[in-house]
């Protein structure tokens, strides 16, 4: 195999570019792959045979056949070791023939006939190495030709593959082709946006199935008109006209427009045309998307008309501020003025936007402090702060206000504080004015109720000095009976004592009768201290024992015990008891001596407070008096006043109370009244 491809380049291109060649080797190259020197020994081996036959078997067949069988030799060497080998067996084989001649015993005259034979030996031996040449140089061509053919159909079949290969790749890639197509024509028809192209001259030649399908418009043209019914009348001219400019100048066209729905509705498109030109750079088509955007378009219509919405609002919020009369401050966080409104501008006369002060600059002196530390505790606590405080006028007079700043916050932090502070100066004065107007009333109504009580005491004049005379008429017997004793020899005075002790007892018992008297005739300012109730009861009943007996009057009392201690003024309660008792003696003047009766009760009312009754067995209230006996002036009596219930009942209501009527059973009348207990009444009272 090496030697062949040793011989043979080409044989050896072959092999290195297909393996396979080697089999279709010829069978003249396997002879040739002998080794040379093979192929002359067959030369002179195939000789040697020929002259060994010649000499040794032909004499015996008894003729000449030894020219032909040297020549079937060298014919046999030219065949199979080439023409070289063959002359060489010509010229072994002619010396064979020639041997006779050579030889001593051969006549010295060769004859006509052995020259001839010689020479047509020689001669066809040239002829056989002659043919052998030319039969080996193209048996050599052949297999030259051969083995290009080889490597010929080698590179044919190559090329074949190749051109099998490129055919499936150019099938495939068509497929795919195919397939893309297909795909972008889906895409195409699918996308949700309106696609179409245009001639060069501006008319459609093509519209996707979104444009068919919103539009409800054909393929076809129509009739001329660009968009058919698809464009709103109102864009049309405008439209046209822009594109007209763009078909001149091929620029890219972008512009928003209304295009008509199937349904009749017509609704906002963003259009974008870009052309698309040829190798000279002339515009050959157009390609056109149309997006849906009229609900941006809606949102953006919306969004400016709230813009100009919010622009009027905070415009007439600027307005609010600047013109309703109250001065409206921004704090920062730290308190700090960072903002005034004109009202507040104006009224402080401080042209500046910005006071930078956390007080204003215009607060009172005195108020400074106290609204310091609010603000303080506000800014702490984030809680809404509301003050009342004085500021200066740009006259120079100082007003009161009331400032109340509530937290601005973001994400649960303060960032700012807005105050809106008002002129509360008419009210503050109308209050004042009330103040001092109730102040008066309250005087009125002391002065009226001390009148009242004055009254009532001289009613009580005679009853009084009774009050007063048993006492005294006490102390007088007591002391008579101590200066007997005294005077006795010697001097009792053991038995003197006793008498003396009760005279002072007597005395005290006037004093503290006198003290009484006194005390709730005297004009003396409301004393709002802790009381009980059955206490204050007694001490009245005290006063009018005298009265109820010299009217044949027998009085019950019911007094409950651990009942609550009241905040109330002593002398105003007993002054009302008292009228009651009064008012209910004076009643029962009117019935039989037997059935008077008059009963005291006190206890616990529902609401907490304590229940005062007083009964009487009188004729009862007067029927169509009923609803009025409190008010001021009325009264049945010739000589009445009509002031004491008015009165009673104005005492009552200051301690936070309540007084009524109501008939008692099985005649007569109850008046109640009801005390609260605690702070209630105090604050009632006012001071
Ligand atoms: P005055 O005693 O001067 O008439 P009051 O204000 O004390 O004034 O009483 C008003 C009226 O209420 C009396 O005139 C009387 O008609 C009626 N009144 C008051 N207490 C009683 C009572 N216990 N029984 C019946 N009527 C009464």
């Amino acid at each position: 195999m090496s030697i062949a491809f040793r011989a043979s380049p080409q044989a050896e291109l072959v092999v290195s570019r297909r393996g396979k060649m080697i089999t279709t080797t010829s069978a003249l190259s396997r002879i040739r792959k002998w080794p040379m020197i093979v192929n002359y020994a067959i030369a002179i081996v195939s000789a040697a045979i020929s002259a060994v036959v010649a000499f040794t078997v032909l004499p015996s067949w008894n003729a000449d056949p030894v020219p032909l069988l040297f020549l079937c030799t060298v014919m046999f060497v030219a065949l199979a070791a080439g023409p070289g080998p063959a002359a060489l067996a010509s010229v072994l084989t002619f010396l064979s023939l020639q041997y006779p001649l050579l030889s001593p015993a051969y006549p010295e005259v060769l004859q006509f006939s052995e020259i001839l034979r010689a020479g047509l030996f020689i001669v066809a031996s040239v002829l056989v190495v002659m043919l052998s040449a030319a039969q080996r140089r193209t048996s050599a061509s052949l297999q030259l030709l051969g083995n290009s053919q080889q490597i010929m159909i080698g590179e044919l079949q190559e090329q074949n593959d190749k051109l099998r290969v490129e055919n499936a790749e150019h099938s495939e890639a068509a497929t795919r082709a195919r397939a893309a197509e297909q795909e972008i024509r889906l895409i195409v028809d699918t996308v949700p946006a309106l696609i179409a192209r245009y001639r060069a001259d501006g008319f459609m030649d093509f519209r996707n199935r979104s444009w068919r399908d919103y539009t409800g418009l054909p393929q076809d043209n129509f009739g001329g008109r660009r968009w058919g019914s698809a464009l709103h009348p109102d864009d049309e001219e405008m439209v046209e006209r822009k594109w007209r400019e763009h078909i001149a100048t091929g620029e890219p066209f972008e512009l928003e427009q209304r295009l008509r729905r199937a349904d009749g509705e017509y609704r906002w498109h963003r259009v974008r045309r870009v052309p698309l030109r040829g190798e000279t750079g002339e515009v050959i088509k157009w390609y056109a998307i149309a997006f849906d955007i009229d609900e941006r378009k809606r949102t953006e219509d919306a969004l400016r008309e709230s813009e100009a919405d919010l622009a009027k609002a905070r415009h007439e919020l600027q307005l609010i501020i600047d013109t309703v009369p109250v001065l409206v401050l921004r704090h920062r966080a730290d308190g700090i003025i960072d903002y005034v409104n004109e009202v507040g501008r104006t009224y402080s006369g401080l042209t500046t936007t910005k006071w930078t002060t956390r007080t204003s600059i215009i607060t009172h002196p005195d108020d400074v402090p106290r609204l310091e530390a609010a603000w303080d505790v506000a800014l702490v606590t984030g809680e809404p702060f509301e003050s009342e405080v004085r500021l200066r006028r740009a006259d120079g007079e100082y007003r009161w206000f009331v400032t109340r700043r509530v937290p601005l916050r973001r994400n649960g932090e303060v960032i700012a504080w807005y105050a809106a502070t008002y002129d509360i100066e008419d009210r503050k004065r109308a209050e004042n004015e009330l103040i001092e107007s109730e102040r008066r009333f309250r005087e009125a109504q002391m002065e009226l109720a001390h009148a009242s009580r004055v009254v009532t005491m001289g009613q009580f004049t005679a009853s009084i000095a009774h009050e007063v005379n048993q006492p005294l008429a006490a102390l007088l017997t007591n002391a008579g009976t101590a200066l007997r004793w005294l005077a006795h020899q010697p001097p009792n005075l053991e038995k003197a004592k006793p008498s003396i002790e009760r005279v002072i007892d007597d005395g005290k018992r006037a004093a503290d009768i006198l003290s009484r008297i006194r005390d709730f005739s005297k004009k003396a300012p409301v004393r709002m201290e802790s009381l009980e109730v059955n206490d204050a009861i007694l001490d009245v009943m005290g006063l009018t024992h005298t009265a109820m007996s010299d009217n044949g009057v027998s009085a019950k009392m019911q007094l409950a015990k651990e009942l609550p201690r009241i905040l109330g003024d002593k002398v105003q309660l007993q002054q009302v008891v008292l009228n009651l008792i009064m008012n209910a003696i004076e009643a029962m003047t009117e019935v039989g001596a037997g059935s008077r009766e008059l009963s005291i009760s006190t206890s616990r009312a529902e609401s907490g407070g304590v229940l005062v009754a007083v009964r009487d067995s009188g004729p009862g209230l007067p029927p169509t008096g009923l609803p009025r006996i409190f008010e001021a002036f009325y009264t049945t009596k010739s000589s009445g006043l009509g002031m004491g219930l008015s009165i009673c009942r104005s005492i009552v209501e200051a301690h936070g109370g309540r007084l009524w009527a109501t008939p008692n059973e099985p005649q007569g009348a109850v008046f109640c009244m009801m005390l609260p207990i605690g702070e209630q009444s105090l604050e009632k009272l006012g001071g």
